[in-house]
């Protein structure tokens, strides 16, 4: 579809958390933007989230939450190794709480606030997932006009400003030219688009986009193009360890409890030789978890039939991370293992002995890492990687499963830079006039090569935070 008129006072280019949250943000301002979304329907990735950071929001305060926000600014700063711009990243901090509140004032209902493993207690889990959060927010947008379908397929730049852009219309692939005092790229970020994945240092096979499919890297591109900076690729948010299929794509895995079994229960990992190679409880922090695996060039999940029974029957070893429904059991567990086995899924290999697993994936070392690794759960204690004893569970009882894993990404950040007022920058260092960017496609500025867990929530509270930080900045002016 093509936009009804020519001229705008703002063109919010995504349909997603952080464009719809600039979309109500403008109408609080006085403004009714043009919003463009490429797909068929609205939200974006913004559909799937858990929850959003905030600090020192009313819900924290109700719960007697208190945060030390320059502890927390210097623990990020060094977790990301001083990448992450300090000035951006602080007044993020400094704002999130209030955030959240104008979210839960526009009628977005939160279940609760707490921490994801050791982090910080910032995620603000939202009551019916992202996809309820979309459906409020959308009945706030009133004023705009929201046109789906709709691509942005070229920046207009004129006179060293961004004046306007071509729009595509999806469907037909007729273009319409749209001037406008400002654009906001709000497209993001870049996980669905696997050559700009290909410059992220880590690049390997086994990486595998678990979102939406249209986060294609549209708004860097488009920036790019009219003289934006190159800024760093980013950190790549990795949901952990995942199923390693080569045939069906990722996210038919994610209510899978084989899926569960073997990334989340911290058993046992093995290398392409069959040794062990991390403690498996790194799966509190899933980027953690995911930069441990592709340390090796393969990685098993081993487990045996007793685990299959244990955690069928009689419960969870750990509790799942990064969800707020985890299950007691995984009852649906010994059945998906049948039918993976009778479907000859590649990821999955069976061996009624130790001896039998280990030959038919070539894994000279397993029998005796599997014999080393029953003598430390034995005695109750792990001297080699320090993984936490209650996860030390003997591996004895045959059959024996082979899961092989790779690495989900949930989303992808970097490689815009902007300001403290989300303006994009050139290379130089100065704002492109007319030029905004938010959510993903800015949230590079708060990270260094790994995505931060320890701040859980943090790009769906940026998605939020830097919708109403660009849009306060276009008021002002
Ligand atoms: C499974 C999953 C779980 C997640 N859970 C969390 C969580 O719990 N907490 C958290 O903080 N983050 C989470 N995230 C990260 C999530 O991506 C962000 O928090 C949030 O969606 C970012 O908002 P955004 O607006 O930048 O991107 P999106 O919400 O993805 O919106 C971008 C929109 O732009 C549109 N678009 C792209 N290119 C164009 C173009 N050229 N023209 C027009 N439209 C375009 C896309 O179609 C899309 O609708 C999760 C992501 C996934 C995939």
């Amino acid at each position: 579809m093509l936009p009804k008129k020519h001229d705008y006072e703002l063109v919010i280019i995504g349909g997603g958390l952080s464009g719809l949250s600039a979309a109500v943000a403008a109408e609080q301002a006085g403004l009714a933007p043009l919003v463009l979304e490429k797909g068929h329907t609205l939200g974006g990735d913004g559909n799937y989230v858990e929850g959003a950071l905030g600090v020192d929001s009313y819900l924290q305060q109700k719960e007697g939450i208190k945060i030390d926000r320059l502890k927390l600014l210097h623990e990020e700063l060094q977790y990301s190794h001083y990448e992450a711009n300090a000035a951006h990243l602080n007044k993020f901090i400094n704002n999130s709480g209030a955030t959240i509140d104008w979210l839960h004032d526009l009628g977005v209902k939160f279940a609760k606030v707490g921490a994801q493993g050791d982090s910080w207690p910032t995620i603000h889990s939202f009551a019916g997932g992202g996809h309820a959060a979309i459906q409020t927010l959308l009945k706030q947008v009133k004023k705009s006009e929201v046109v789906t379908e709709a691509k942005a397929a070229r920046l207009l730049y004129q006179d060293g400003r961004v004046t306007g852009l071509t729009v595509a219309d999806e469907a037909t692939g007729q273009e319409q030219d749209v001037t406008a005092k400002n654009v906001i790229l709000a497209t993001g970020g870049y996980v669905d688009n696997p050559a700009l994945v290909k410059q992220h240092q880590s690049f390997d096979d086994r990486l595998m986009a678990v979102s939406d499919g249209k986060s294609t890297g549209d708004g860097m591109q488009l920036a790019w193009e009219v003289g934006a900076d190159h800024y760093r690729m980013g950190a790549i948010q990795y949901g952990g360890g995942a199923i390693y299929d080569r045939q069906l794509p990722p996210f038919m895995h994610m209510a899978s409890q084989l899926a569960a079994a073997a990334t989340q229960e911290a058993i046992l990992w093995v290398n392409e030789r069959g040794e062990r190679f991390v403690n498996e409880d790194v799966n509190d922090n899933m980027c953690h978890a995911g930069n441990a695996i592709l340390t090796q060039a393969k990685v098993y999940s081993i487990l045996d039939q007793g685990t299959v029974d244990h955690l069928a029957k009689v419960g969870l070893y750990k509790e799942l991370g990064n969800t707020p429904f985890s299950p007691a059991k995984l009852e649906k567990l010994p059945e998906e293992i049948e039918n993976d086995l009778g479907h000859h899924a590649k990821y999955l290999t069976k061996g009624e002995t130790l001896a039998e697993l280990a030959a038919k994936l070539h894994l000279p070392a397993l029998e005796e890492t599997v014999a080393s690794y029953n003598q430390l759960a034995a005695g109750g204690e792990d001297p080699v990687f320090g993984k936490a004893k209650q996860y030390l569970t003997a591996l004895t009882t045959g059959p024996f499963y082979a899961v092989e894993l790779g690495v989900g990404m949930a989303c992808a950040l970097g490689g815009l830079k902007v300001d403290t007022n989300n303006r994009v920058l050139n290379a130089h260092g100065f704002p492109i006039p007319g030029l905004f960017s938010i959510g993903n496609d800015a949230a590079g500025m708060l990270v260094g090569d790994t995505y931060a867990v320890t701040l859980p929530g943090s790009t769906a509270g940026y998605a939020a935070f830097s919708a109403r930080n660009a849009v306060s900045t276009i008021a002002k002016n």
